[in-house]
């Protein structure tokens, strides 16, 4: 049995897992097996966790625990993209969306339920701020991921071999977890992923930018989204704070040290908002001496939504203009539109989706019988 005083080991990185050993009088080589067995095995009781003496084990079960998001919903779209509705307490829930390609596979992490930026075109903004995930529930998305695939497709490859902080939430407002849970993503006695394959987006929290480079250089890709504080100060209000100059500068330094890395600058297209010749040529100017390139979203509409996708024609106008003027620009692929998975569609309002819970089930294999919920198009 779970109780309150139990502290959760899921979240753990290297450091505060081996002071909690030590905290128990334990020698700090415990910290990488338990973590062994928990990321790379897949194992939740301690009891399965045979390398541990029965005594330590025993004393395991009563102070700690290893405990997941509980899985509501699962949904597979017609391109493969699929996306999980998780339940992380009594009023929240969070999504996260796995997009297989040819060779690898992305997973789209939240960091946050809700989120408080609002920024004009992001449903998840329109929903409000509820609270940051713990790194517990943060790599447990992961760990579900990383689990329930391998069980799905009866393999044990690296179906995950990238993760992108680009769910729900803005990840630089909650410091700390998503440090915490990116350093478990990174572990060689976790998941041992690299941190160029680790991107993390944030809508540009200047001083946490500074931050991150110093505790955990992952790369980096900034919500853009307007060439101008007048305009950007209208769709990203955090603009209002941290205005272009001064987060294209927290660019700048962020991969001042490094002559491969790049800073990817997201750019969602809105019909006849940002999508002009007049705003690539100034989008042009503004990123002329930056190591970065250029990701167009194009919009994803959500219900209630204020604006229009560009049209093809207007996005592939808007590329070639930027690189026309030597700027590196790439069109983001739109995937699992149909389910809600696409980009700014993830709102995971637990209220009217709970009746469609099921049960789960403990225990590696048995955590989650995949009844995949197949959407109709
Ligand atoms: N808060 C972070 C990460 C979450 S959003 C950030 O702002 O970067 C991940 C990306 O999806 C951001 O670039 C965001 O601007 C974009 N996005 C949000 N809503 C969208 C929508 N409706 N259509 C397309 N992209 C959207």
């Amino acid at each position: 049995m779970e109780t309150a005083n139990q502290i959760n080991l899921m979240g753990m990185d290297r450091e505060h897992m081996t002071r909690f050993f030590a905290g128990i009088g334990q020698m700090p080589f415990r910290a990488s097996q338990v973590m062994k067995w928990i990321h790379q095995q897949g194992v939740l009781n301690f009891e399965e966790m045979t390398n541990l003496s029965r005594s330590l084990r025993e004393e395991l079960v009563e102070v700690a625990n290893v405990s997941l998001p509980e899985i509501i919903s699962d949904h597979i779209s017609s391109d493969g993209t699929r996306k999980w509705l998780l339940r992380v307490d009594k009023t929240n829930a969070i999504e996260m969306v796995f997009i297989p390609e040819v060779r690898r596979g992305t997973l789209c992490v939240s960091s946050q339920a809700g989120c408080i930026l609002d920024c004009a075109f992001c449903a998840t903004g329109k929903q409000g701020y509820s609270r940051d995930l713990t790194s517990a529930e943060i790599v447990g998305q992961l760990w579900l991921a990383k689990f329930l695939l391998a069980q799905h497709y009866d393999t044990d490859d690296r179906l995950v071999s990238n993760i992108v902080m680009m769910g729900m939430g803005e990840p630089l407002l909650n410091y700390d977890n998503v440090v915490s849970a990116m350093n478990i993503m990174q572990d060689d006695f976790s998941f041992g992923l690299s941190r160029r394959r680790i991107t993390l987006s944030t809508a540009g929290i200047v001083p946490a930018i500074d931050r991150l480079k110093a505790d955990c250089p992952v790369s980096l890709a900034v919500s853009l989204h307007a060439p101008n504080n007048e305009l950007r100060d209208s769709i990203v209000p955090l603009n209002k704070k941290y205005p272009i100059a001064v987060l294209l500068d927290a660019c700048r330094r962020y991969v001042a040290d490094s002559a491969r890395a790049r800073v990817t600058f997201e750019y969602v297209m809105l019909q006849e908002v940002n999508d002009e010749p007049k705003h690539a040529r100034q989008l042009a100017e503004l990123l002329k001496d930056m190591p970065g390139k250029v990701n167009l979203i194009p919009f994803n509409p959500f219900k209630g939504s204020e604006f229009k996708r560009s049209s093809n024609n207007r996005i592939h106008r808007f590329r070639d203009h930027l690189q026309q003027q030597g700027v590196l620009t790439t069109i983001r692929k739109t995937r699992g539109d149909d389910i809600g998975a696409a980009c700014g569609q993830l709102a995971g309002m637990v209220t009217d989706r709970t009746r469609r819970s099921q049960r789960y089930v403990q225990g590696l294999g048995k955590y989650y019988r995949p009844e995949i919920e197949k959407t109709e198009n």
